[in-house]
């Protein structure tokens, strides 16, 4: 391929993977963001296979051939649920590829001067992402400890260690012929693997898909590194694309769930404090059949419906879609609260929503949602519980205190779908179960849906 022609394929796919982001934005475009990112991705790949430095394909072949086999069925076995860990996975072998080339480069050219400064930064940035992100996996799948470890001087140790990686790549960049370079560089990439297991080791399953989206801004700032090193200016694009979003992406989770980005950065967070457990246990909950929930929807004038992780598990979103359409037949005004991290990963609930067909502008933000939350005749918690609790606006002692929630409590009537009272994702109880306006709807959520909506026309009747 010329190189005028390579450069055209290049800016083309650059300016679909911005494209692309722009349009993930929304539910209404996000399906076309992705075909058009994946677009980009494949002028990207085969751009650079046809490049004319590309003289042997059988490698590259039998690369692919065993990427797809790990790849493809992973796509399909893996459920919803899952994606974080899944997601983990994908950083820890795009990390593993930019060192590995980064190392390649190392042993083959011996750059000098920028470029050994940016090989450095990509070997360290893709080996501690490498490790951080197997690591995260492992407490997301519950395969490791999900609870924090922490010691004493954990933050020193870590900053030692990171000092000393950083030591060596310097003197790589200084002194690039010096004999001490043979020790120097699997010493960069010795510490940076540690520092990536390190980094993860006090941060608790509760805030992994958080540090998830951090080490995705570390594999791409490796890309970018990558980039200078290959002169690759696709490279430094894309890297830059998914460092900056990944970024963002931390700072919109910290902010949704009031966390504290240092805390994100430097670890020790997580924990699941029991405090406030056992303080409501002596209240009770008031519960209702299918067939009295169907009733009081069938009468109500406007519905939100509040879906969290429960309608994730149950696969839920047909059977609500299901509920929706009888509904809305009926003249009752239904619309969707979406908390920003409801679920397991943002954008959860949208996709879930998504899939079954929901109209988006039926789709609100929560501050939309809540501040109509006050005149909705029904708030319908399926399967959410946490983004639900009042605690968070009043409860100091609480864990999840200062998490901006959806206001169901504000609604006239509210009503949760779940299984028991058992606690959600922070481990702790649900004063909004005790209310004297909520009626607990025991079930599972697909199940529950299902019989409320089969009940409609008896309750209409
Ligand atoms: P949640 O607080 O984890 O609660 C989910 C509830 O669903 C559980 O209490 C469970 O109760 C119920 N459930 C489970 N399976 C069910 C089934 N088959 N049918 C009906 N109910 C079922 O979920 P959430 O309200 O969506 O809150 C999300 C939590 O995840 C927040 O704490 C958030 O900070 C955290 N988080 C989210 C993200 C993100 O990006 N979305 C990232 C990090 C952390 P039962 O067992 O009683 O059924």
């Amino acid at each position: 391929m010329s190189s005028q022609l390579l450069s055209l394929t290049y800016i083309a796919a650059a300016a679909l993977f911005i494209l692309s982001l722009k349009w993930l934005n929304t539910p209404a475009t996000a399906r076309r963001g992705v075909w058009v990112g994946e677009i980009g991705m494949l002028l990207a790949v085969v751009g650079t296979l046809l490049r004319h430095e590309v003289v042997e394909y059988q490698w590259i072949l039998a690369a692919i051939f065993l990427g797809s086999a790990v790849g493809v069925p992973l796509a399909y076995l893996m459920p919803m649920t899952a994606v974080p860990q899944r997601t983990a996975l994908s950083h820890a072998f795009g990390a593993l590829a930019a060192a590995l080339v980064g190392a390649a480069e190392f042993y083959r050219e011996r750059p000098h001067g920028f470029a050994m400064g940016a090989l450095t930064i990509e070997v360290l940035l893709g080996s501690l992402t490498f490790t951080g992100s197997l690591m995260a996996a492992g407490k997301l799948q519950e395969i490791l400890p999900t609870r924090p470890i922490t010691y004493r001087n954990q933050n020193v140790v870590n900053l030692v260690i990171l000092a000393a990686a950083v030591a060596c790549a310097v003197m790589l960049v200084v002194s690039p012929a010096s004999p001490a370079t043979a020790w120097l560089f699997p010493a960069l990439v010795g510490l940076a693997l540690v520092f990536g297991v390190m980094l993860i080791v006090p941060i608790g399953g509760a805030d992994m898909p958080t540090v998830i989206s951090l080490l995705n801004s570390y594999a791409g700032m490796s890309a970018v590194a990558m980039g200078f090193v290959l002169n690759n200016k696709l490279l430094m694009i894309a890297g830059a694309l998914d460092g900056s979003s990944g970024f963002i992406l931390s700072i919109i989770m910290c902010r949704a769930m009031n966390r504290s980005f240092t805390n994100v950065l430097f670890g020790a967070f997580g924990q699941v404090q029991p405090a406030a457990a056992g303080a409501v246990e002596q209240r009770t909950a008031r519960s209702a059949t299918p067939e009295e929930a169907a009733a009081i929807l069938d009468a109500a004038r406007l519905v939100f419906v509040v879906p969290g992780y429960g309608m994730a598990v149950a696969q839920a979103q047909h059977k609500v879609r299901d509920l929706y359409e009888a509904l809305t037949r009926r003249g009752v005004d239904v619309r969707f609260a979406i908390h920003p991290v409801a679920g397991r990963m943002p954008g959860h609930m949208n996709v879930l929503l998504a899939e079954a067909d929901i109209p988006y502008d039926k789709l609100l933000e929560m501050e939309d949602s809540n501040s109509e939350m006050p005149q909705a005749d029904v708030a319908l918690v399926i399967g959410a519980n946490d983004v639900t609790n009042p605690a968070a606006r009043h409860d100091h002692s609480s864990p999840i205190y200062g998490m901006p929630i959806i206001d169901v409590d504000k609604a006239h009537t509210v009503m949760v779908i779940k299984r028991s009272l058992s606690p959600g994702f922070a481990g702790i109880d649900n004063e909004l179960y005790y209310m004297d306006k909520t009626m607990m709807l025991f079930g599972d959520a697909k199940a529950f849906v299902s019989a409320m909506t089969k009940e409609l026309p008896a309750a209409a009747a």
